[in-house]
Parts: C-alpha cells; structure tokens; sequence
C-alpha cells in the first residue's frame, strides 16, 4: 500500500510531542516525492523507538531531526539528536540484546529497543547505520527498499 511518507512521519511527530522533554522540538524534513511503499506498523515502531532514545539521551532544549528522503529505490531515513553519544567501544554492541552504553547512568532503558529495531529492519530487507560522537549527539539512519 503506497502511503505518503511526509503526513505519517508529521503524525508520528506530533504522537510524540508528549514523550518529549520540555524545549525539546523534533524538527521534521523531507526530500523528494512523498509516496512510498514501507510497512507502516514496522516503521512507526522503529521511528517510535530512535526518536524514543534520541529524545531520551538528549537534555531538555535540544533538537531532535527527523530526515526522510526517496531515492530511486529506496527511501532513506535519518534521526540525529544532540544528546550525550555512545562511547566509541559501545558502538558495536548496541544492537545486542540489553546492552547499555557505559555513559547510560541513571537514564531509564532495558536495552531492547534498538535490538528490535534491527529485527525489523531486517524484515523490512533494509539496512541501518549508526553513527555517534560522545557528549555531541547521535544520528541513526535507515535505507529501506520502496516496494
Ligand atoms: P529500551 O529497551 O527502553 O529502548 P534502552 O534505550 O536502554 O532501553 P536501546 O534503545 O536498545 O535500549 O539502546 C541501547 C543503548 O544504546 C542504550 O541503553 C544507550 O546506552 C545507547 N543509546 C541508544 N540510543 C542512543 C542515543 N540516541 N544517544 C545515546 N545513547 C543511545
Ligand atoms: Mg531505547
């Protein structure tokens, strides 16, 4: 089912105003023509669950970018925040099963998220990429096969 990227990603942003802490604004973009071909219930969970963390590593007052382009086959999806990072030796691990950042301290989580989010990348036949600086932010992106 073709969809428009743009209106469910507005959507999901304005769901997630709630979540947010105070001043925290995710600020949404989009490139390209909107209608795409994704399953909707995997993506809105994994979008759920990086802007979920992004805003939930991040302090009160920062932004958080919600980034969706199409490209010829693919559409590509990025969230970066300006949170505290992952440490560069944390990196590799943060898709396993409960795993914590060393930097996580008294910050809330189970460590399943980010692993779920891999399993349904997978489903979805697409790809996903970490990249992170420590105290300067995070961004995670997507690339997904437009069916
Ligand atoms: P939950 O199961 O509730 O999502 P969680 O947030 O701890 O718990 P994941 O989402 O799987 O678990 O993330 C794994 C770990 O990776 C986190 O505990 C945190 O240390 C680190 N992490 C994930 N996203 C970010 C981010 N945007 N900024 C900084 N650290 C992050
Ligand atoms: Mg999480």
């Amino acid at each position: 089912i073709v969809f428009p990227v743009t209106d469910f990603c507005k959507e999901l942003v304005d769901e997630l105003k709630s979540v947010c802490k105070e001043n925290q604004q995710i600020i949404y973009t989009h490139e390209g023509d909107s209608e795409v071909c994704i399953d909707r219930h995997l993506l809105k969970n994994v979008l759920i669950n990086l802007l979920s963390n992004a805003s939930k590593y991040s302090d009160a007052g920062k932004q958080i970018f919600l980034r969706s382009s199409k490209k010829e086959k693919t559409v590509r999806f990025e969230v970066q925040d300006q949170g505290i990072g992952i440490p560069e030796q944390d990196q590799a691990y943060v898709f396993d099963r409960f795993f914590r950042a060393h930097n996580s301290g008294t910050i809330q989580g189970t460590g399943l998220g980010l692993n779920i989010v891999k399993k349904y990348i997978q489903l979805m036949q697409g790809e996903i990429q970490l990249t992170s600086q420590l105290n300067q932010g995070t961004t995670v992106s997507l690339d997904l096969p437009n069916c």
